[in-house]
């Protein structure tokens, strides 16, 4: 396993991070010590960094965390969990919860979780749960204060630039690179550590293994380990999390870093201008098409129509919205046909056409 450090945490992390979501949900005590034996099984393998959060897993991933820490050696392994609450009290009582499930007195990194906006970063500072972190953190009931985002790159920038933060979790990948480029670029100027989710694209690369087969570079033997590698070659991230149910997805994971030398800054130049040649038609998530002045959520809604381009599936396309980006087809309908966005857009793109489709579905 290699190791890279947490920004300026002083902490090495190792470059794949164990995601605590995918664990099969416990009916029986049995169920939570066999998943906590997948956590015990990457730990063995060299996996220090373990990401889980409330509801996960039927709301119990914390616990099985909790069960898989105590049988490693403390200073070994640190632990991400995270509270969407907007208000101070909330916010409190879910940090209380997550160290009461963990048998934790202080939590390694504990995330400001899930900012899907730029408003919703402003409604936890306003109702209090940015302050209650901060005095959390002083009391030493954190011991690293992040935040995760599902914002654009610029936004999310804006949000690093606040000075709060030692690190951040955000969604990076080969598909959406362009969106979330500039917060990679905030998060290595000011020093923070960077994990990556949803490495695989929700599961869109290892789906169109066909359409991503041109991401495969020297040495890589199929787009997973592909899309895996591109992630981590840049030097901006820290660590990819990637989601283990079974012993065996840590061990396909690990393989995918058999050989792996991260590409070069040229390599990457080429691989990322390819993906945007290749993906004429397809959203690339770049962002340049913001703002809409009737607040219509583009780059998302147009992620959700690349399935109908890939999948041909109108199903898809809702499956899309509703899983990836909380939202609805009704996003759609504000559209007033202004045209910025076309003008805008990088890929040319008929937007409008493309948000009266998803209107209809
Ligand atoms: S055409 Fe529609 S989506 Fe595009 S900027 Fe105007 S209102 Fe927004
Ligand atoms: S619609 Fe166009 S400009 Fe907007 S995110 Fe997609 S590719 Fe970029």
């Amino acid at each position: 396993m290699r190791y890279r450090p947490y920004g300026r945490t002083g902490k090495n992390i190792s470059i794949i991070a164990a995601g605590c979501m995918r664990l099969k949900t416990p009916q029986t005590e049995r169920d939570v010590q066999e998943a906590a034996q997948v956590l015990l099984h990457a730990y063995g393998k060299g996996v220090n960094f373990f990401d889980t959060a409330p509801i996960y897993c039927g709301d119990r991933s914390e616990e099985i965390v909790g069960v898989a820490i105590r049988h490693m050696k403390p200073g070994t392994y640190y632990v991400s969990t995270k509270c969407d609450e907007a208000d101070a009290e909330g916010f409190r009582r879910g940090l209380e919860r997550s160290l009461d499930r963990l048998g934790l007195d202080r939590i390694h990194f504990f995330h400001i979780w899930c900012l899907m906006t730029p408003a919703q970063w402003e409604e936890r500072k306003k109702k209090g749960a940015v302050r209650a972190a901060v005095r959390a953190k002083e009391e030493g009931l954190i011991e690293h204060l992040v935040f995760s985002s599902h914002m654009s790159g610029e936004e999310t920038a804006a949000v690093i630039a606040e000075g709060l933060f030692d690190g951040v979790t955000l969604g990076f990948n080969a598909t959406n690179f362009p969106f979330r480029r500039k917060a990679l670029q905030a998060a290595s100027r000011a020093g923070l550590g960077v994990v990556t989710m949803n490495p695989l694209a929700g599961g869109l690369i290892p789906n169109h293994p066909q359409q991503f087969d041109f991401i495969r570079g020297r040495g890589d033997p199929d787009v997973v380990t592909a899309a895996l590698r591109f992630n981590l070659s840049h030097s901006a991230v820290t660590s990819a999390l990637v989601g283990f149910r079974r012993q065996d997805d840590v061990d396909g994971a690990l393989a995918a870093l058999d050989g792996f030398t991260p590409k070069s800054n040229e390599e990457i130049v080429q691989l990322e201008q390819r993906l945007e040649q290749k993906f004429n038609g397809l959203c690339t998530g770049c962002g340049y098409c913001l703002p809409c002045p009737a607040d219509v959520s583009i780059p998302k809604l147009m992620d959700a129509y690349n399935m109908l381009i890939l999948e041909g599936q109108p199903q898809a396309v809702l499956d899309r919205l509703h899983w990836q980006w909380s939202l609805d087809k009704a996003d759609a309908g504000r559209c007033t046909a202004c045209g910025e966005c076309e003008e805008k857009c990088t890929q040319h793109l008929p937007i409008i056409e493309r948000l009266n489709q998803i209107k209809a579905l």
